[in-house]
């Protein structure tokens, strides 16, 4: 059975939270000489002289809007970083008691997350077609397994995992399963942000930084039942989300029509730029993608990253990443951009065609 309390660290049950001058007192006033902040304003255009909304409400009732959960049920941080590290540090005892099992090749802060809160991973690396290895987390998994982390459409592969394998650990698993949406707006699979009621351990992560278009902004999202979003508020740093950031994103909120119109171009440039790879004799491999970049195997990865970075391409090599020997991972550009990357990967064929012949 499931039992949040069973589950979080002894210092966090115990811990009495940061009680902050907004937290203090809510009605109304005209005088605020509460919380030290510079009355006459800021040396800016815009004031931001006051602290900002501990819990940005505004902007959590304009996400349950979009998302359709309820706003209780969100926790957003700086980045998806934040709610990562946060798990560990409610959950995961530091010092090899704890462990959280992670399914590679995936994202990497959940290791160094891991690490950095001194906690044992177990790793159970994903199959051959990059799916989970349920036999391998059976094994893997024991009473002291805090948190699974599935990335879903996976980073750097880019396919979905199994809906039904997901569901089974859902169910089976008494700790917390972390589904990290990040790329779900270009995925044909559903959500689970709508399964919340259903799985008291879920907690699925999405972000700004992706579809959204609001990397340099810096908001992730934890969508999970209840009391796992007030252990998030526990922990978190009490001002974790600027005043600018806050208004920045409800005016960005605004634009779902906007977002919505991108993210069918990007699936429709991916689709492009994978069919325009295969022609390519460099090209062993393109992954099939549910997200906003494509996996690709090429014969020589090393050489074809500093082939495209001389002509000012930047990609990543995952050549040295598990189960993606030779790998590349690509973004998905504008349409210019697709093009110039195809016709720089075109003239590498035909640099390597003459040093064969010469
Ligand atoms: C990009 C990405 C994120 C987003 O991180 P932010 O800190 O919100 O920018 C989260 N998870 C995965 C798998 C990603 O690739």
């Amino acid at each position: 059975m499931f039992n949040l309390e069973s589950l979080l660290r002894e210092n966090i049950k115990r811990l009495v939270p940061y009680s902050s001058a907004r937290d203090e007192f809510k009605g109304q006033a005209s005088v605020f000489l509460d919380a030290n902040e510079n009355a006459f304003g800021s040396p800016l255009p815009v004031n931001y002289n006051r602290y900002p909304d501990p819990m940005q409400w505004p902007l959590k009732y304009k996400l349950a809007d979009i998302k359709g959960v309820p706003p209780q049920n969100i926790f957003l941080g700086n980045g998806s970083d934040e709610p990562i590290d946060l798990l560990y540090r409610a959950f995961c005892n530091p010092g090899g008691r704890d462990n959280v099992v992670l399914c590679p090749p995936t994202y990497g802060m959940y290791e160094v997350s891991a690490h950095i809160n001194d906690v044992t991973i177990r790793k159970v690396s994903l199959t051959s077609e990059f799916q989970l290895d349920i036999e391998g987390l059976q094994q893997a998994i024991d009473e002291n397994t805090k948190l699974v982390f599935i990335c879903s459409p996976n980073n750097p592969t880019g396919n979905s995992i199994n809906r039904s394998d997901i569901e089974l650990l859902l169910n089976n698993f008494d700790g917390i399963v972390v589904i990290d949406e990040a790329y779900i707006n270009f995925s044909r699979q559903k959500s689970f942000i709508q399964e919340l009621t259903e799985y008291p351990n879920l907690v699925v992560l999405q972000t700004l930084s992706k579809a959204w278009g609001l990397a340099g902004l810096r908001v992730g999202m934890a969508f999970a039942g209840e009391d796992i979003i007030n252990v998030f508020n526990k922990v978190k740093p009490p001002y974790n989300i600027s005043q600018a950031t806050q208004e920045l994103a409800l005016q960005a909120l605004d634009n779902v029509a906007r977002v919505n119109e991108w993210i069918r171009e990007v699936v429709v440039e991916r689709d492009l730029l994978s069919a325009g790879l295969e022609q390519l004799p460099q090209v062993l491999k393109v992954y099939p993608s549910d997200a906003n970049f494509i996996l690709v195997q090429t014969t020589d990865a090393k050489g074809i990253y500093q082939y495209l970075t001389e002509r000012g391409i930047v990609v990543r090599d995952r050549s040295k990443v598990e189960l993606c020997m030779g790998c590349l991972r690509i973004t998905v550009g504008t349409p210019a951009e697709n093009v110039q990357l195809l016709d720089a990967l075109k003239s590498f064929n035909l640099k390597t065609e003459t040093s064969v012949s010469a």
